[in-house]
């Protein structure tokens, strides 16, 4: 086993860079800024991805999917969003190599195979959507249109971290359409609140459901709503956002519908998404010094048994007795796998298991099967218990049905402890550079203010929360009036 993580105290980024590769869940790839997800975080954001797209099929989307290229055309049909992304884009202008006549054995783009009109890949597809939707949209009855693709994306980002900042990431994007702003509004809330249930009781991460502020809206959006959480070094992370767009690209490509009077009028839209960064906030959130913590939803085997033992006869009678064991669980819905590498020994394989996340452990060895028990150790709390055998199935049901409450109250309590209200400038710089997390501020809602904040204190307004309470008060930097507080903290 390669030798112990460096601790979060010590170098917090570090720490994360060294849990990503050494848990195995990725690694960087030979293409600048974009990672290779290894099975293992595949397998994870797996999980993920199936839950989600239940709650989407549930609340009545359906999947489709859409082309990688945007001809820059479409690209460029409505403005802000062109004028948003144009600085992240790659770019596709030809469509051959050939060998190159001045270097042997090299390809060079072949200058004849320029492309008449040059293709973005999509850094978001509302451009090739809208362009599709205005087919398929004639009238009241196509309405509402509810679509969903998973995909991959490309934004090309200068600051690259594994998972939570990649110039390429897997996401997946809704698309939808409506006959009136009220429906896409309750549309766009409906989506960040499936967003909030699906990162509280899957992904065991407190989030704070609020309203962006203009500067951090979605480039073509009127609106952005979002859920940020609060990661263990006391940075906010954006977890997932879901946008009002008005009628902002149904005017730009043209998507009008007959209503019930007949009268022609522009669609409404919303676009929603979460991407391959929860993996990130997944890590950060519940991990330790030794390795990654994984909530039992998640975890790609929630049970690991690992058989301690010196001779094949003993290592026959404790698979004898896994296999019954893994029988019960499995039948409970309980993943769990049998850890009989005979390359390992077991002091090795816990190691392996607890860098891992795996939830729980149980460990047998042949004083055990006389005993009638096995030993079962937790991953969230480190701590260990031997159970009776009879009682393993209920006990490992009870267990992991408490670490993912745990695990949920622990980032819960520590996220609570870390909302600060601060009244003035001051105090407001004093808990940033002290604690971190969330300063809960009064803000007089102008660009000016939050540019300000943010050039001389690096904290940006992660949201306006949707609970905020209406409250008389003056702005933290300005002193103008304001009648609620915003929540600002550093973010990734
Ligand atoms: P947006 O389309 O900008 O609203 O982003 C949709 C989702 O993707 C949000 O949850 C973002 O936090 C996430 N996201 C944005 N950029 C990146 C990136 N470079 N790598 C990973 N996730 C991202």
């Amino acid at each position: 086993m390669s030798k112990k993580l460096t601790s979060r105290a010590e170098d917090y980024s570090k720490w994360y860079n060294e849990l990503v590769v050494k848990a195995d869940l990725a690694e960087n790839s030979a293409v600048r800024g974009c990672m290779v997800i290894k099975p293992y975080g595949y397998a994870i954001w797996e999980k993920m991805q199936a839950e989600l797209d239940k709650m989407f099929k549930e609340t009545g989307h359906q999947n489709a999917y859409f082309p990688l290229f945007v001809p820059k055309s479409l690209f460029e049909a409505e403005e802000k969003n062109a004028e948003g992304f144009a600085k992240e884009c790659a770019v596709v202008t030809h469509y051959r190599l050939q060998s190159d006549p001045e270097k042997e054995g090299k390809l060079r783009v072949d200058p004849e195979a320029k492309l008449e009109e040059e293709l973005v890949v999509r850094p978001t597809s509302e451009a090739i959507i809208w362009n599709t939707y205005r087919n398929w949209i004639q009238s009241y009855r196509d309405l509402p249109l509810l679509i969903n693709q998973w995909a991959n994306v490309v934004r090309w980002e200068m600051r690259t971290r594994l998972f939570l900042r990649t110039a390429e990431f897997l996401w997946q994007e809704g698309h939808t359409a409506h006959a009136t702003k009220e429906e896409a509004v309750e549309e766009t809330k409906l989506m960040n609140g499936v967003y909030a249930k699906f990162v509280e009781n899957f992904m065991a991460i407190p989030v704070i459901q609020g309203v962006k502020s203009e500067s951090e809206r979605f480039a073509g959006a009127e609106d952005t709503y979002c859920i940020e959480a609060l990661m263990q070094d006391g940075k906010a992370l954006q977890a997932g956002t879901s946008h009002f767009l008005g009628q902002n690209f149904a005017k730009a490509f043209d998507v009008k519908f007959a209503n019930k009077e007949g009268k022609q009028d522009y669609v409404w839209a919303t676009s929603w998404g979460v991407s391959t960064r929860l993996m990130g906030a997944l890590i950060m959130t519940h991990s330790d010094d030794n390795g990654l913590v994984l909530p039992p939803n998640l975890a790609p085997y929630q049970v690991v048994i690992v058989p301690i033992y010196r001779n094949d006869e003993q290592f026959d009678a404790i698979a004898e007795v896994a296999k019954e064991i893994m029988n019960d669980l499995r039948d409970r819905g309980i993943s769990v796998k049998f850890d009989k590498r005979d390359t390992l020994r077991p002091g090795a394989k816990f190691a392996q298991h607890e860098l891992q996340g795996v939830p729980l452990r149980i460990a047998i060895g042949p004083k055990d099967l006389e005993d009638k028990t096995v030993e079962v150790a937790r991953r969230d709390t480190l701590s260990k218990q031997s159970v009776i055998l009879d009682r393993i199935t209920v006990v490992m049901e009870d267990l992991l049905e408490e670490i993912q409450g745990n695990l949920f109250d622990r980032a819960l309590q520590f996220r609570d402890e870390h909302i600060t209200p601060v009244d003035n400038f001051d105090e407001f710089k004093k808990a940033l550079e002290t604690k971190g997390g969330f300063l809960s501020a009064h803000w007089d809602g102008t660009a000016e203010t939050e540019d300000k904040i943010k050039e001389l204190t690096k904290a940006t307004i992660r949201c306006i929360p949707l609970d905020a309470k209406q409250e008389e008060g003056v702005c933290v930097y300005s002193g103008k009036p304001s009648s609620k507080r915003v929540l600002f903290a550093k973010a990734y």
